[in-house]
């Protein structure tokens, strides 16, 4: 049971110090196939993608939509037991994997949300994915 129920925050577009911030993070955490993103990996995500093929997210805030991103629920760190464990595998869309995931992630990682919140197949407060807006 998360602490208190993560909100999303309004996006603003990247700056010239985001993009900085990134590449640093980047040269930080390596490269995607450096971190196991290699062929096995995007092997085992078609697999899993055509087994679960909708985000999960989207799903329980109440539309369909499809998923394109396989989502480490905990965050592996590096630690490949955790990488393959399929049962920390979540579908997502983008767009949730890149705001409510990303978000609800920064929360766990400053202790204000337990570990429960990172699995996305629950309402999420402040939840209105773009595709869902007039
Ligand atoms: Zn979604």
């Amino acid at each position: 049971m998360p602490k208190r129920v993560p909100t999303l925050k309004a996006r603003r577009k990247p700056n010239a110090a985001d993009t900085d911030a990134r590449r640093q993070e980047d040269q930080r955490r390596g490269s995607a196939s450096s971190r196991g993103y290699n062929v096995r990996w995007r092997k085992a995500r078609i697999t899993f993608l055509k087994r679960e093929p909708v985000c999960v997210c989207c799903t329980a805030n109440g539309v369909v939509h499809p998923a394109n991103t396989v989502d480490h629920i905990v965050p592996h760190r590096g630690d490949t037991s955790l990488f393959w464990d399929t049962s920390n595998w979540q579908s997502l869309c983008s767009w949730c994997h890149d705001n409510v995931k990303s978000s609800i992630e920064r929360a766990w990682e400053s202790g204000s949300v337990t570990t429960a919140a990172l699995t996305l197949n629950r309402k999420v407060s402040g939840w209105i994915h773009p595709q869902t807006r007039d």
